[in-house]
């Protein structure tokens, strides 16, 4: 029997090519997204034996949810199972009334692989290499789980969860396009941001396609000496090459970039990164969104004290750089990027431990 195909992978044409008469793309797609049913047998105003059809060809759900852990600041974050069995995190980020103008915004936190191929040393994520990439309905379903487990829309998305996303570019770009579509999710482009490790190739790749989303780049070093020591990917793409490439999607894309930088102590949080940093920000007209590191459990590198990430934040200020300084949040459910998957998959049957994250923040998204 050939394998079940996931319907919210799908775009409506193809579905609607699926269907007979093609209208009933139209009302399967509204039970999918916007009523969210269960099952198709609950897709009360189709008939019969289309629900049947439905079931038999479709899978209708991705990922499974198996773990939810909140935090005070309300973030929370969400153990995703796959059929396969592997796991994924998500993670919803409320924004905080008082401090952004838009306190009703949500924001989904996707993963796109499972692991991730880059191993940024610091990165609890790729810690074991990649196991595969995310399908597009695996990517889509996310979104889809945390909306209907806790009943808020989903205002923002950013893919900065496990793995790295212009590694996985067709699967993304189809998630993308689907989550974005007013027949789907319809969550605005500029509303999106997509994450990436620096692949150079890739980003050029991306300034090509007709999408608004907004682009953000893992700098978290000025130079190519202080970005080797942390991100083994900056060997193969240096800063001269992605930099260009860079370049290259701010003028055809006429968006604004933003480097992101985890500030850790004595490797990159000296004011020599500082100056180096705000001379390329200038260059390329980008943000700059600071993020004191997360401690990984196992793993070397701490975080500076508040003082020097202000001083930080404030050189760059001073030499005419926008600069945010990520408040923390979830800063007691685990985990930036792949902490809560690892601590499963060492021990399936313990209580979670709690950690430190804070994955994404306020006010740069
Ligand atoms: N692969 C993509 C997206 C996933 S990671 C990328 O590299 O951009 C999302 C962001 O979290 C990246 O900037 C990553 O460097 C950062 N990150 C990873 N581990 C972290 C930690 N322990 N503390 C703070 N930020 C971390």
């Amino acid at each position: 029997m050939a394998d079940k195909r996931d319907i919210k992978g799908l775009y409506r044409d193809e579905l609607a090519k699926l269907c007979e008469p093609a209208y009933r793309a139209d009302q399967i797609l509204q039970w999918v997204y916007e009523k969210q049913a269960d099952s198709f047998a609950a897709m009360t105003n189709l008939p019969a034996p289309v629900r049947e059809k439905l079931s038999a060809d479709f899978e209708l759900n991705a990922v499974q949810s198996v773990h939810t852990r909140h935090a005070t600041d309300t973030t929370e974050k969400f153990l995703f199972e796959l059929r396969d069995h592997a796991l994924i995190e998500t993670v919803l980020i409320p924004a905080t009334p008082g401090l952004t103008s838009q306190s009703d915004r949500h924001t989904v936190c996707v993963s796109t692989q499972v692991g991730c191929a880059y191993g940024c040393r610091f990165c609890a994520s790729g810690l074991d290499g990649v196991r595969r990439n995310l399908t597009a309905a695996e990517i889509v379903d996310q979104v889809l789980q945390v909306q209907k487990i806790t009943g808020e829309r989903v205002s923002n998305l950013v893919f900065m969860g496990m793995g790295e996303p212009l590694a996985n570019y067709e699967n993304v770009l189809r998630s993308l396009r689907i989550l974005n579509a007013p027949w789907a999710l319809g969550i605005g482009a500029r509303k999106i941001t997509v994450s990436t490790v620096g692949l150079a190739p890739r980003i050029r790749q991306l300034a090509d396609e007709p999408m608004q989303i907004r682009l953000a780049i893992s700098l978290h070093g000025a130079t190519d000496a202080v970005r080797s020591q942390i991100m083994p990917v900056s060997k193969k793409h240096p800063l001269t090459e992605l930099l260009e490439a860079c370049d290259y999607y701010v003028n055809t894309r006429h968006r604004m970039l933003t480097f992101e930088y985890i500030l850790i102590e004595n490797v990159n949080d000296m004011l020599d990164q500082a100056y180096k940093l705000a001379s390329l920000a200038r260059q390329l007209h980008a943000k700059v969104n600071l993020i004191p590191y997360n401690p990984v459990e196992g793993l070397p590198w701490k975080r500076p004290d508040r003082e020097r990430c202000k001083m930080f934040q404030h050189t760059l200020k001073t030499a005419g750089v926008t600069a945010t300084l990520r408040t923390e949040k979830g800063t007691d459910i685990a985990a930036a990027c792949g902490q809560l998957r690892l601590q499963r998959e060492k021990s399936p049957a313990s209580k979670l431990p709690i950690t430190g994250s804070d994955l994404a923040g306020d006010g740069d998204f």
